[in-house]
């Protein structure tokens, strides 16, 4: 999940709600398909809420050495800068939306995402993307802040699919596991925005190794939750990733070591990062961080031992 709430959480003195902002939509492109970038909120997070101690100080340390994650990346107090978005896909006919955010009006422990009020969904529609227009919903997992725009308040109070034309891919070990699983803070996040989706026959098990269409696939990138996706996109001979949460910020390029709290086997995640990692520093690669703040996405490549994000 995002550290957007974190901060709030860590010490309630660093972070509040009128911190958050909507940064316009991004856009790139690989080959001949468009991926879209639409903000819900980006906030500094302390880096106490997603890393067991981690303090700012540390961050400034780590960006001493890594002098690559500033300004972008790394506040000059220390702070992580993220955000939550929605990147949608335009692959041909289709239009993919990869992970949804928070969501409005959901009951959340979270004071900041606690039955928010934003426009996204307006968001969406002026950067050319209006609900009925998305064809497909994946999330790379089901954490709340990749889950909460599945669905929406219906006329009858109850919780509707956002995207009526859409089919909703999960992947089945991941939707399997938070079936039987609390959420981290115990709301209501799969009874409220993934078993709407069932409900309403428009749940899809996917498998790592199923692919959209010729452009989007998926890779498997276990750790941070039991069955969580990377995204794939692939066309005109170059090579698009959106990471999900296997890596929250890129400090952890600096650092494929570095487990977050919210890591489900921290383990296996580190194993994935370096794994991933080794895959995707071929310097063509755009790698599309799903809580990067500043430019997002940077082509990674191999620096002092890790890996490191070239955004301009
Ligand atoms: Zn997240």
């Amino acid at each position: 999940m995002s550290g957007a709430g974190a901060s709030n959480a860590d010490a309630g003195t660093e972070q509040n709600a009128g911190d958050a902002e909507r940064p316009e939509p991004q856009r790139w492109q690989i080959g001949d398909v468009n991926i879209t970038s639409i903000s819900e909120s980006a906030t500094p997070t302390s880096p106490r809420f997603l890393f067991d101690g981690v303090t700012k100080g540390g961050v400034l340390a780590r960006a001493e050495a890594a002098p690559w994650l500033r300004p972008h990346f790394v506040s000059d107090d220390g702070y992580l800068l993220q955000r939550i978005h929605t990147c949608v896909i335009s692959a041909g006919e289709h239009r993919i939306a990869v992970d949804t955010c928070v969501g409005n009006d959901k009951q959340r422990s979270n004071p900041l995402w606690h039955e928010q009020q934003g426009p996204f969904l307006d968001d969406m529609t002026a950067a050319g993307f209006p609900p009925e227009s998305i064809t497909h919903v994946v999330c790379t997992h089901l954490h709340v802040d990749h889950v909460g725009w599945n669905t929406c308040l219906g006329p009858d109070g109850d919780w509707v699919p956002t995207f009526p034309n859409a089919q909703y891919l999960f992947c089945a070990p991941e939707y399997d596991y938070w079936a039987s699983h609390d959420d981290l803070f115990n709301d209501a996040v799969f009874d409220d925005s993934v078993a709407p989706i069932a409900a309403a026959d428009r749940a899809n098990m996917v498998e790592a190794t199923d692919s959209i269409c010729s452009e989007v696939s998926f890779q498997s990138t276990p750790g941070h939750t039991p069955g969580h996706l990377s995204v794939v996109i692939s066309s005109g001979g170059k090579r698009g990733i959106i990471t999900g949460d296997m890596a929250h910020v890129p400090m952890q390029l600096a650092d494929p070591d570095l487990s977050s709290m919210f890591d489900t086997d921290p383990d296996e995640a580190r194993r994935t990062r370096h794994e991933a990692f080794g895959d995707w520093a071929d310097g063509e690669t755009l790698v599309i961080g799903t809580h990067f703040g500043g430019p997002t996405a940077g082509i990674m490549v191999p620096h002092q031992g890790a890996y490191r994000l070239d955004c301009d």
